[in-house]
């Protein structure tokens, strides 16, 4: 039977890499926790130690459908997130990102949930302002190749502000930066999950462009406590909030470090810079600061040792 002081919290995206995080710590705080995921870059080994769990519930639903539950609160981060997933199958993840918000408002509406929105700092695009604040309108071409991502996640954000104008519900918009750590897939193309890999296979570590291109990056740990922080908030102040870690670095700067941090005989080698790669990017952390009392703690080189770490034992169990 159902404690009923325990919170009712729905994850969509629960699989993936920030979704498990998130799932962890929200059952290690005493909520009930249901994961909805269809799996398309989540997998269920990130969550399969919550599995034994009571308060925890798996549910495989793709959130382009509807989803009938009762609930308290909901993370939306059901989405792919690095450009390779995204972009396999672009008119999906714009499905994803506007039917999925369309679903997930539809039934925090129904049941008064409280609702949080996974957005990004891709809404700035290739910014112009630096560093990006939330009142920047952003610079995005709406028909690259990342557009399905960036605009469909733009569109989420303007339908979470309709719901709240029109229908009073009570949303958290964050803007996440480039978050790292523990249960990135190895495969799924992003910076550091990719470095670090091929780091650790002595393999040439693919720098696009000549990696003067900046970056700032987050722990997982950081951005969980943010995401939860500002769920959490008295009042109803709906963000958005930027969250990220505001120290920058060049991407050939993060190369090096990893290579230094795993001791590997890897090479730098320069590959071709992918379309609309935004040139520059840090948040301005001023909001979360002022609204959360939030700050990020974790420096890149601790983090990134904590994940080379995973990263190693994971190899070891092949
Ligand atoms: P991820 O790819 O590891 O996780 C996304 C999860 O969503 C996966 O488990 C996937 O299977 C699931 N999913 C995808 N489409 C779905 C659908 N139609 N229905 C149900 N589940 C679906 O990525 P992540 O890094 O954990 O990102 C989580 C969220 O945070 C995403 O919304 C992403 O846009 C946002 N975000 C992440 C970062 C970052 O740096 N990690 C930065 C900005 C925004
Ligand atoms: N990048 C790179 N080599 C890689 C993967 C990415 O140089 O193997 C670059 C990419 O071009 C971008 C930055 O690293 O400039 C961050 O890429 P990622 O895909 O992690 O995130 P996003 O571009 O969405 O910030």
């Amino acid at each position: 039977m159902r404690t009923w002081s325990r919170k009712r919290v729905v994850v969509t995206g629960g699989a993936g890499f920030l979704g498990s995080h998130l799932c962890e710590r929200l059952l290690a705080e005493g909520n009930d926790v249901l994961c909805v995921d269809n799996l398309f870059s989540g997998n269920r080994e990130n969550i399969v130690h919550l599995m034994g769990n009571p308060g925890f519930e798996f549910m495989r639903h793709d959130v382009t459908f509807p989803l009938y539950l009762e609930v308290d609160e909901i993370y939306n981060l059901a989405c792919p997130a690095s450009p390779i997933h995204y972009q396999h199958d672009a008119v999906q993840t714009t499905k994803t990102n506007v039917h999925g918000a369309i679903n997930m408002l539809g039934l925090a509406k129904r049941v008064k949930a409280r609702i949080l929105q996974a957005s990004t700092s891709e809404v700035y695009g290739d910014p112009e302002q630096h560093p990006q604040r939330e009142d920047y309108w952003g610079h995005v071409n709406p028909i690259g190749l990342r557009a399905c991502y960036d605009e469909g996640k733009r569109c989420a954000e303007t339908l979470f502000f309709d719901y709240y104008r029109q229908h009073g519900l009570a949303i958290r918009v964050v803007r996440i930066f480039n978050t790292y750590g523990p249960r990135m897939h190895p495969n799924d193309g992003r910076v550091v999950s990719n470095f670090i890999v091929q780091a650790l296979k002595n393999e040439p570590i693919t720098l696009y462009g000549d990696g003067s291109q900046t970056r700032s990056f987050c722990f997982v740990d950081d951005l969980i406590t943010g995401m939860i922080a500002f769920m959490n908030s008295p009042g109803d102040f709906p963000g958005p909030i930027n969250l990220g870690n505001d120290h920058e670095f060049t991407i050939l700067e993060l190369a090096r470090k990893v290579i230094a941090l795993t001791g590997s005989s890897s090479p730098i080698v320069m590959n071709p810079l992918p379309s609309d790669d935004p040139r520059q990017r840090r948040p301005d952390l001023t909001r979360a600061r002022e609204r959360l009392g939030w700050e990020p703690r974790i420096p890149l080189d601790e983090g990134l040792v904590t994940t080379i770490d995973y990263f190693r034992k994971l190899f070891q169990k092949g």
